[in-house]
């Protein structure tokens, strides 16, 4: 082929620093919080191997629920949503890792936990889309977004987990 020496021999390096560490809010809703969920759910993220680098137990107010769900706005069910999430504490999260913010979707499970598949969160712990116990960015962008606005600045921590290298080669 056309590829120097030098260029194969770099090439994997380059494809590896082209995965992207991503961030991701992920919320436990005060109904969690109530059913005692907030280990298990925890301890899902953290068997799977992301980083935990925010973690907080938080009484939103009434104006933070309205701006973090401020797209479901002219949902009927936005007031009820509202009432939800500010009716006890959330457990906030930051989340990090290579392909998080999918991959933290996929182990929280569709929105209405009926339909959410066995083995997800919603799948095993919830029956109801109005009690769907944990929320999830639904991208990169949100992922950054939403951990602005339920942060404080120099809230989240940065570390090196010890199990880094038999997590990733
Ligand atoms: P997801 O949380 O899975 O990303 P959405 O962004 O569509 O789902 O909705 C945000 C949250 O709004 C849901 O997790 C749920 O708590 C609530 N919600 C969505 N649809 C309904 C509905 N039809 N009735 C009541 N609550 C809803």
């Amino acid at each position: 082929t056309t590829l120097s020496h030098k260029t194969r021999i770099f090439l994997p390096h380059l494809v590896a620093s082209m995965e992207q560490v991503e961030e991701t809010y992920i919320m436990v809703k005060p109904d969690g919080v109530q059913r005692g969920l907030v280990g298990e759910i925890i301890s899902r993220f953290e068997k799977k191997g992301f980083k935990l680098t925010g973690l907080k137990l938080f009484q939103c107010p009434k104006e933070l629920a309205e701006e973090h769900y401020k797209d479901l706005k002219a949902k009927s069910f936005f007031p009820k949503l509202i009432e939800y999430i500010t009716s006890g504490p959330v457990v906030c999260m930051a989340w990090e890792g290579v392909g998080v913010v999918l991959s933290a979707r996929k182990l929280i499970g569709s929105t209405d936990p009926l339909q959410a598949d066995p083995g997800t969160i919603r799948g095993d712990l919830a029956v109801q889309t109005g009690r769907n116990v944990i929320h999830g960015s639904d991208s990169p962008e949100n992922g950054k977004r939403e951990i602005a606005l339920w942060f404080k600045e120099g809230e989240p921590c940065q570390w090196t987990p010890a199990q880094a290298p038999w997590l990733r080669e």
